[in-house]
């Protein structure tokens, strides 16, 4: 039937393609056809193997999210890699798309692709206007260029290429190792290690003082979903949780202590990298299309995160 669609999950296996997939399997629509791929199934940085994967599945639709993804200190010291595989993968997976016939592309870009110089709270008119973050210039870059290929590809062939805008994520089956973790998973694992190990002092890195948006990944899942089904504009949308729900580092930290319940104490070790300071996105263009999007408070968000690494923890991307 014409209404049938088959949708392509770039990415599939991370953080974000798993919480969609958990989603979408609590849903059971009959008209649509999900196919979650991990880098096994191709190497998106390679032409010749991403077109096979699109002439095997026949995309009617495809959320990307693939992308070499880091927290800050990995980002620091990668730079390059940053830039050149994502720009690979984007021009790839947004390409073939247009070779193909696929109807709509959804892509992934993150707040902290924002100029560093700038007004608060950002919005999605905002994303080009200054030089990013230094500590994270080639994951922003390419970011970037995702919503430039975008508008390029809807002015010159018609194109429903659009791109969501994501706060920090965090959630089950996210990447928990030291070297390139987020700071909610390396500091699950952590502290995870601390109470195995006895210790009674849990190290943070940076002051605690810089703020962040987090979304919980099936909250982020839900909105994916949705913008794939409902939205049609080629502009980016944020999909983040409310300013007030902003919190600091050491906020954060309290929150893990609880949802372990460490009897030690926190320390911060101010010789590590703060990064950012804040990106307080505003997420009203969101809210205007779904005024009652309720999102899991972040203290019963952090415990289920906790709680299934605890349970996963032999398993997880350690
Ligand atoms: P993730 O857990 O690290 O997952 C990355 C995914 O990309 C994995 O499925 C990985 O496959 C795949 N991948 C990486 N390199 C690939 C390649 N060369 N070819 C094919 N597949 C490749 O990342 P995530 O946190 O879910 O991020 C998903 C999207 O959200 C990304 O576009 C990211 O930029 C964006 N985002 C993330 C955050 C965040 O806080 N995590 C915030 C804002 C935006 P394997 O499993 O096989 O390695
Ligand atoms: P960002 O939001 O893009 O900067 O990415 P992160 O998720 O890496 O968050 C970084 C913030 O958390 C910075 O202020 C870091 O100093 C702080 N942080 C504290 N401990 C850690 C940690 O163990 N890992 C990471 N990635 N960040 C940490």
């Amino acid at each position: 039937m014409s209404d049938n669609k088959t949708i392509l999950v770039t990415g599939g296996s991370g953080l974000v393609g798993r919480a969609i997939q958990k989603v979408i399997e609590s849903e059971g629509k009959s008209n649509e056809t999900w196919v979650f791929l991990s880098s096994k199934d191709a190497d998106l940085c390679d032409y010749n193997a991403t077109k096979q994967l699109f002439e095997k599945y026949k995309p009617t639709h495809v959320i990307h999210l693939a992308a070499m993804v880091g927290g800050l200190f990995h980002n620091m010291s990668h730079n390059l890699d940053f830039l050149r595989n994502n720009l690979h993968m984007n021009d790839n997976v947004l390409q073939i798309s247009y070779e193909t016939g696929v109807k709509k592309v959804v892509s992934c870009l993150s707040t902290c692709i924002f100029p560093d110089k700038t007004e608060y709270p950002i919005d999605e008119t905002m994303i080009h206007n200054g030089p990013p973050h230094p500590s994270n210039f080639g994951y922003s870059y390419a970011k970037r260029m995702i919503d430039v290929m975008n508008k390029a590809y809807f002015e010159q062939h018609g194109c429903m290429f659009t791109s969501v805008v994501p706060c920090n994520v965090f959630g089950p089956h996210d990447n928990y190792n030291p070297e390139s973790s987020h700071v909610i998973p390396g500091l699950i694992k952590k502290l995870f290690d601390i109470i195995k190990e006895g210790g009674d002092t849990f190290t943070v890195m940076g002051t605690g003082k810089p703020l962040r948006q987090f979304i919980y990944s099936l909250d982020l899942a839900k909105l994916f979903i949705w913008v794939l089904r409902e939205y049609n504009e080629v502009e980016p949308i944020i999909l983040s949780v409310d300013e007030s729900s902003e919190v600091s580092i050491q906020q954060l930290a309290e929150e893990l202590v609880n949802a372990f319940d460490f009897k030690g104490k926190i320390v911060f070790d101010t010789t590590k990298a703060d990064g950012q300071f804040k990106k307080t996105a505003s997420n009203k263009k969101l809210r205007k299309y779904l005024p009652d999007f309720q999102f899991t408070e972040f203290s019963q968000a952090i415990k289920e995160s906790v709680d299934w690494y605890k349970e996963n923890h032999d398993t997880a991307r350690n």
